[in-house]
């Protein structure tokens, strides 16, 4: 039994109303609407939450056959497909979680002409027989969903994305969109580049998210540091619990942590992927059902959740990039109220993730790819300026300090250390005057606080002229410099990790003609379990 067409409609915002039952647009989803509509193509950066599905749902709508939408994410594809069949949209999957009767008559829809909509899995659409199966049936635009996926720089790519440039010699006069929430220059850039879009027309939304507030704090006590957050975060005016997401890089601390605040009165939760699918589903059913459920996860959690009322994201371990962090922490607030995200780090931090890298397989560019969007994030950590201002800055857009992220309500005290860098880039530069002999962070701090260790004595480093000259700091100190001073980008990590060497900026500070601002290290009791090597 066929179904039937629905009915034409006037015009994209009669589609809104009528479909979807908006009243208007927002921002530039009717531009790009038009320029889709009227057969062109589109590169659509965009913040999480802002939109972007409309943009080619409602040109798949207007125009003539089905629109493809290609997306990485099973879990995400089912949920979609979803809402807008309660929307009463004709739309349906393709991918490999079906049965194969289900498919079937999916693909009978397709060749019908019964989809508005037909979502598909990169992977499955690259595949020869795909294509030829789509080829039969009529096209009405391509949309390329999570397209940094297809940047090799990025943080998130996937090889499948490559192939989909091929879309655009097969299908030349089919439009095609690509939409990301991920948005630095050099991403934009590969998106452009690699998916053929140069005839496309860009629209850069800003990446602002005002009523996020950012916090960054070091790692001191994290249980404690994380207790106080949520206890004060992690409830509403009248001091009902709210919903919040806790992120931690393995498994085995997303339990230990879930127990912990569980013990402590919050209704926390654990969830990654070596749980019980059906443990899985529960825990993600009264995330969105009921009100203050904390969940403590891996970063998989969140993605393709539409949860609008997340008050609160914390994550107890560093991100590997801004993009990540900023994808994570946007999962918080999509509702436009206010909400916080607060994270923890610790030099611990920075060692497991240079030593994750380290090891990570691949190829000496892929490793300094990661290296790179560590020191990003780092930089994130150390600033003492606007975090948000930083933060945008890192996807290209310029703004004034924000007065709503930590460091803007509370300026941390900085020290001039423009002496103290002076002192450690010049012994960098003595030793790299000796032909084949790097050094690592902690040899350099021997020599400058004047410690006589056999590598110092082997290599005759106590005859160097900086020898023993940086007694006024502590060997901790000595490491915080270090740190900020790689995350500033005044010295570097060269070759093999740990190696520390002289950037371009590195010059001008040993010229003098720069000034170097340390953000003051919190004081500590004693040293910290894990916070050295
Ligand atoms: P993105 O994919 O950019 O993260 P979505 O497409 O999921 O964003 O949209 C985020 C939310 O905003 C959804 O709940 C969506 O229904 C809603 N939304 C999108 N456009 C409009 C609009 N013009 N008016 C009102 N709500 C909208
Ligand atoms: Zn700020």
């Amino acid at each position: 039994s066929r179904r039937a067409a629905p009915a034409k409609f006037g015009s994209a915002l009669d589609a809104l109303r009528t479909v979807f039952g908006y009243d208007d647009f927002r921002g530039d989803q009717a531009a790009i609407i038009e320029q889709l509509a009227g057969g062109g193509d589109a590169v659509v950066l965009m913040p999480t939450g802002g939109g972007k599905s409309l943009c080619y749902q409602i040109p798949a709508l207007l125009r003539e056959g089905t629109g493809v939408v290609v997306s990485p994410l099973i879990a995400l594809m089912h949920d979609q497909v979803d809402a807008l069949l309660r929307n009463g949209v004709r739309a349906a999957y393709l991918n490999s979680s079906q049965a194969p009767a289900e498919r079937a008559e999916v693909e009978r829809a397709y060749l019908a002409g019964e989809l508005d909509l037909l979502y598909i899995a990169p992977e499955r659409l690259n595949s020869e027989g795909a294509k030829r199966f789509l080829a039969r049936g009529s096209i009405s635009l391509f949309a390329i969903d999570e397209a940094h996926c297809v940047a090799q720089w990025g943080h998130d790519f996937r090889p499948d994305y490559l192939a989909l440039a091929e879309l655009a010699e097969r299908w030349p006069e089919v439009p095609r969109i690509a939409l990301t929430a991920t948005a630095t220059e050099a991403t934009h850039r590969e998106i452009t580049e690699r998916l053929s879009l140069g005839d496309a027309k860009h629209f850069v939304a800003s990446f602002d998210r005002p009523n996020i507030q950012y916090r960054i704090a070091p790692k001191l006590e994290l249980r404690k540091q994380l207790l106080d957050f949520v206890r004060t975060e992690g409830v509403d005016a009248d001091g009902r619990p709210v919903a919040g997401i806790v992120y931690a890089l393995s498994r085995a601390s997303t339990e230990k942590i879930a127990a912990f605040l569980a013990a402590n009165g919050v209704d926390a939760m654990p969830y990654h992927a070596g749980l019980d699918p059906e443990l899985r589903r529960r825990t993600q059913d009264r995330f969105l059902r009921e009100d203050g459920v904390v969940v403590v996860a891996t970063i998989a959690f969140g993605m393709g959740i539409d949860k609008p009322d997340v008050r609160f994201v914390a994550h107890v371990d560093l991100p590997k990039s801004v993009e990540g962090y900023y994808q994570e922490t946007g999962r918080a607030g999509r509702d436009g109220l206010p909400s916080t995200t607060w994270l923890a780090y610790g030099l611990q931090d920075v060692v497991q993730q240079r030593r994750m890298i380290d090891e990570s397989p691949g190829d000496l560019a892929h490793r300094r790819r990661l290296a790179s969007h560590l020191d990003a994030m780092l930089a994130l950590c150390e600033t003492v300026q606007c975090r948000r201002q930083n933060l945008l800055a890192y996807f290209g857009e310029q703004s004034e300090p924000c007065r709503n992220c930590d460091t803007c309500l509370e300026p941390p005290a900085s020290w001039d250390g423009t002496v103290v860098a002076q002192k450690f880039l010049s012994t960098v530069v003595r030793l790299q005057r000796e032909r084949g002999q790097r050094y690592g962070a902690g040899h350099l701090i021997d020599i400058l606080r004047g410690k006589r260790t056999p590598r110092v004595a082997q290599y005759g480093h106590d005859s160097l002229a900086t020898w023993g000259i940086g007694q006024e700091l502590g060997e901790q100190q000595w490491r915080g410099v270090v740190r900020q001073l790689l995350a500033q980008g005044l010295a570097q990590t060269v070759g093999e990790y740990g190696v520390i060497g002289l950037s371009e900026a590195s010059a001008e500070v040993l010229a003098g003609a720069r000034q170097v601002h340390f953000r003051a290290e919190p004081e500590r009791p004693g040293r910290s379990r894990g916070e050295r090597r």
